[in-house]
């Protein structure tokens, strides 16, 4: 019998209040249970165009104001949800699935990215170049997109929207924020605090629903300028190809693979511990979690044995649960991918060390849980090493050495985070060079940093988040030559 009772919300939140979708409700499930909670109707492409006309409204005013303002306006925002976090984590914990402290974690993150580019706004400069014929200056300036659309998934609703409205805000375009269908409720909050917190209505606008018809429209919408989208690699190939159309901009933060190299000179402990936490934190959901490891023949069996008993011991339970560590998967489908995904991988090989089902824990039974899982030495074309496994379970591979870790470690169409484990300076700088990623840790792991730009190679992205590097993404720059002598 289910102890939730079913909330209703109008679904969007448009020029700076509520705002009802037409569309056929979409039921919202909390994981943990298996639950339906809440119904939020999905928007039409009519309940897009009103956002998106929302944000051309609000657009002059917002992009003509001081960039330092602008800053100003969003650091006092943030400020604001900040003093609601509270609210915030229990609500991201019910309808994504996480643990209350990943998810206090994670929106902690995010409106440290709010904070980050409300800071930066007073280094967004353009260039200038003097003297470029007698009595001849060259400015390069920086000027807003427009209205930019952002379509964010399920795994990190707040961190991966705040990535995007961040710098887009910043930089003076106004934002229309689609989330994951199955995660609508937190961004809708995120939204009515930024603006409770003084962010002008109209400057972010959120319309939920369901990516084929709430997303789709707002790719193909004439006023957006631009996409900023994060999720599976097939979806973002087919918005690129529509936003072809109207010469949009794009950038794509897609699905990763990451490898880690642990040498025979690493510190295991240390290694094996960031494995682990690389690989179940968030239950596995993550772009950049840790998905491949290949390990030297030497420290195999010790790093082995300390990754399998760290998920051995990892406490499964729900997001809201006393001392849980790891929640349940995020769907019934995304857990049986997983599942099916180790299955066929032990059908050709490979020796399941720990997990390879779900718990056996009768209370967790309505839930999508699936328990820390770990293979040793699949074949190298079995499904766990070339597809995303995007749930907690971890390969491993014993290898000869570097050549062969890199090696193995480039053979994906993926390149987004890698990490290397090793006290030898001259291995850690041939990996970074020769790893294909957008991103490669040195004995560290995962953590992405504000102040460096992230984004993937190959089959991962196109485009930087984070970073200075993220305003160039969100401006256009125009060469103005002045002529100021006779
Ligand atoms: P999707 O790529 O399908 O969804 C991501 C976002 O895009 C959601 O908001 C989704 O809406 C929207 N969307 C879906 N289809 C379209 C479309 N045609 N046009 C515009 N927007 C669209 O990812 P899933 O959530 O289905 O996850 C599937 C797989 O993708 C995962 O198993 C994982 O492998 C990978 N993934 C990778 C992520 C990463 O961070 N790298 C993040 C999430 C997923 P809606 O949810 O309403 O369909």
């Amino acid at each position: 019998m289910s102890t939730d009772t079913i909330v209703t919300h109008p679904g969007g939140f448009v020029a700076g209040r509520e705002y009802s979708n037409n569309g056929p409700a979409l039921p919202i499930t909390n994981p943990g249970t298996g639950h339906v909670f809440a119904e939020v109707p999905g928007g039409t492409e009519a309940d897009v165009d009103a956002a998106v006309q929302a944000a051309r409204e609000a657009l002059d005013e917002w992009s003509a104001l001081a960039v330092s303002k602008r800053g100003e306006i969003l650091a006092a925002a943030a400020h604001h949800v900040e003093e609601h976090i509270d609210e915030l984590v229990p609500l991201l914990t019910r309808e994504q699935g996480k643990t209350l402290r990943d998810s206090r974690i994670e929106i902690t993150k995010a409106i440290d990215t709010l904070m980050h580019y409300a800071g930066l706004s007073k280094a967004l400069r353009g260039a200038h170049a003097p003297n470029l014929d007698p009595g001849v200056d060259g400015t390069v300036l920086r000027r807003p997109l427009g209205v930019v659309g952002a379509i964010v998934p399920w795994n990190f609703p707040t961190t991966l929207l705040s990535n995007k409205l961040a710098p887009a805000v910043v930089a003076g375009n106004t934002v229309v924020a689609k989330p994951a269908g199955t995660t609508p409720l937190t961004t809708l909050r995120y939204a009515e605090l930024l603006a409770e917190g003084g962010l002008p209505a109209g400057v972010f606008n959120v319309v939920t629903g369901s990516g084929s018809v709430t997303g789709t429209a707002l790719v193909k919408h004439p006023l957006v300028r631009k996409i900023a989208f994060t999720g599976s690699t097939p979806v973002g190939e087919q918005i690129m190809a529509l936003a072809a159309r109207g010469t949009k901009r794009v950038t794509l933060e897609l699905g990763g693979s990451d490898p880690m190299i642990i040498c025979d000179d690493a510190d295991v402990a240390a290694a094996a511990s960031a494995a682990s936490m690389g690989r179940f934190y968030n239950c596995g959901q993550a772009c950049l979690a840790i998905k491949r490891v290949y390990v030297f023949d030497a420290v195999a069996d010790e790093v082995i044995e300390q990754i399998t008993a760290k998920a051995k011991r990892l406490k499964v339970g729900r997001g809201d649960a006393e001392g849980s560590q790891m929640g349940p998967l995020h769907t019934a489908v995304q857990r049986d991918e997983v599942a099916g995904q180790v299955q066929r991988t032990l059908d050709v090989g490979g020796t399941l060390t720990a997990g390879g089902g779900p718990p056996e824990d009768p209370e967790l039974g309505g839930g999508f849980f699936y328990m820390p899982t770990v293979v040793v030495d699949p074949p190298h074309d079995a499904p766990m090493a070339t597809e995303e496994v995007f749930g907690p379970a971890l390969p491993i591979w014993r290898v000869s050495g570097l050549d062969e870790a890199i090696e193995r470690a480039n053979a994906s169409q993926f390149g987004l985070g890698s990490s290397v484990w090793t006290r030898d300076l001259h291995r850690a700088r041939q990996a970074a060079e020769r790893i294909e990623a957008g991103y490669t840790w040195i004995n560290s792991r995962t953590k992405v940093y504000d102040e460096l730009p992230f984004g993937g190679w190959k089959s991962s992205g196109y485009g930087k988040e984070h970073g200075e590097e993220a305003f160039d993404f969100y401006t256009e720059t125009k060469s103005v030559v002045i002529r100021s002598g006779p």
